[in-house]
């Protein structure tokens, strides 16, 4: 009996998927948003940030599709990127750290004990033969050979400058807008024309976007109206498209968002504090008005929106110029660190052809994970590609979110020095999570770090002492992967 009501949902199921083959696929990147920046819970508890936020477009996705409360990036910008668009772990790509604008300019802040790792610090690239670049196959480019129109709006950050890797063009985009080298914006106001001030302007003034310039246009708004225009062409051709919108928002310049400022400061916040919420709110009604949008012209039912953060919240300023605009907790850390509030970030998945609404999954997932489910998704089978991914498809927890693999092992890797006051595990750690189990480990001092997650979210409570068996098996596990893997590490100084 058992096996055929399996038969007959295996049945439907293909009838349904084959129904909605080829959908619209739309990855909604943040850059730098935490865990707890949202009033969508993604604890078991509501935090003073889930209250303090006001992101009704990610409350409405949640409703619609599946919560991740356990979703994985890496601690910083360029290794999630590289990691989405090549499916490989950040150890095997080895674009370890950000990348600089520049090309050939190491970001590895100096240090007394190590000389640089050997990482790719040119970052991503489509073609061979450039200089310390992965070379690897972008998923765009594949979406784009069977069929797909393939869009990027906002922050690219894949190389440097000069580097094929650099245009999103390059990467299989067919639309390109506002995507370069630089990870930042200069400037978030049209009435600064988004940092490009002639004769002053700097690698982050914003590319593109010209039409705005001088007026009171934010830039998560102006690429909002843009990417929307994007999707007329392919909508009235019914072509599937990908479209990466990938928002500046809510990284630093912490500038007001003067449509939703003041009632944060009304509210009691400070002016930075207001500011970074702004910031939060304005991104967040970007997603609203693209969920209206494919409403409104029909297309809402057969496009799968994945919502993410690229890094956790920046709960310690690289310089301590500003006061912190945020912090993770009950995650330990930010940005930078190998810590949960460095790597786990809200993450919201809706396709009402194969998601069930209001849905909630604990498994873990990373972003390594985006290239196979991308393209399963999207029903391409057989593809060619020249690097080995890590990644797994996602495809299966949306289907069941009762769905549970403990036995998978994820891996963190930042051989790298990202600023010189380093917070906790910044700077030089690896890490790796095998179930409920976390292992942190310090290359600088060879210290183990256990950490049971389920009942620890905030790593408060080492237990190496306690298990010794388990931390070393955790360690030979991750230094099996790193070696396999062929990852970067530094070099002790003579
Ligand atoms: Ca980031």
């Amino acid at each position: 009996m058992k096996f055929k009501l399996l038969l007959l949902f295996l049945f439907v199921h293909s009838i349904v998927y084959a129904q909605t083959s080829r959908p619209n696929i739309i990855v909604f990147l943040v850059d730098d948003m935490g865990w707890q920046d949202t009033s969508v819970p993604f604890w078991t508890e509501q935090t003073p940030l889930n209250k303090r936020h006001h992101t009704p477009n990610m409350e409405r996705l949640a409703k619609a599709g599946m919560k991740f409360t356990s979703a994985y990036a890496t601690p910083v910008c360029t290794p999630t990127r590289t990691s989405m668009l090549t499916g490989m772990n950040a150890s095997r790509h080895g674009v370890t750290n950000w990348t600089s604008p520049w090309p050939n300019d190491n970001t590895d802040a100096k240090d007394d004990q190590f000389d640089p790792a050997p990482w790719n610090i040119n970052g991503l690239s489509p073609v061979p033969g450039i200089p310390n670049t992965i070379y690897a196959t972008p998923f765009p480019q594949i979406l784009k050979e069977h069929g797909y129109f393939t869009i990027h709006v906002g922050k690219a950050h894949w190389a440097s400058m000069g580097t094929p890797g650099s245009s999103p063009y390059n990467m299989g985009f067919m639309v390109n807008i506002a995507g370069h080298s630089a990870g930042h914006p200069q400037s978030y106001y049209g009435k600064e024309n988004y940092g490009n001030i002639q004769g002053k302007a700097s690698a982050q003034a914003v590319p593109d976007l010209s039409s705005y310039h001088g007026t009171d246009t934010f830039l998560t708004e102006a690429l909002t109206l843009e990417a929307i225009k994007t999707l007329e062409a392919p909508i009235r051709n019914k072509q599937p498209f990908y479209l990466n919108m990938a928002h500046y928002a809510v990284h630093t310049p912490i500038q007001a968002d003067h449509r939703f400022f003041q009632k944060y400061i009304d509210a009691g916040l400070d002016t930075i504090e207001a500011r970074y919420a702004s910031l939060v709110e304005g991104m967040d009604k970007s997603l609203g008005d693209i969920m209206n949008y494919l409403k409104s012209m029909k297309v809402d039912q057969n496009t799968v929106i994945i919502f993410m953060s690229d890094n956790g919240g920046l709960s310690l300023t690289p310089h301590r110029t500003a006061p912190a605009h945020t912090q993770n907790l009950p995650l330990r850390a930010g940005k930078g660190s190998v810590y949960e509030g460095g790597i786990r970030v809200p993450m919201i998945v809706s396709w009402p052809a194969l998601i069930k609404p209001g849905t909630v999954t604990d498994q873990y997932v990373i972003i390594d994970d985006f290239f196979p489910t991308i393209l399963s998704l999207a029903g391409i089978k057989k593809y060619e590609m020249v690097q080995q991914i890590d990644g797994i498809s996602m495809v299966p927890i949306f289907a069941n979110p009762s769905y549970s693999d403990t036995s998978r092992a994820l891996i963190w890797h930042y051989p790298n020095k990202w600023n010189n006051q380093a917070g906790p595990g910044i700077n030089y750690y690896s890490a790796i999570r095998k179930g409920s189990w976390k292992m942190v480990y310090s290359m600088r001092d060879g210290k183990k770090e256990l950490y049971n997650l389920k009942n620890d979210i905030g790593e408060n409570h080492d237990l190496a002492s306690f298990y010794p068996s388990k931390t070393n098996e955790l360690y030979d596990l991750l230094f099996s992967r790193l070696k396999e893997n062929k990852a970067p590490m530094m070099v002790m100084k003579k």
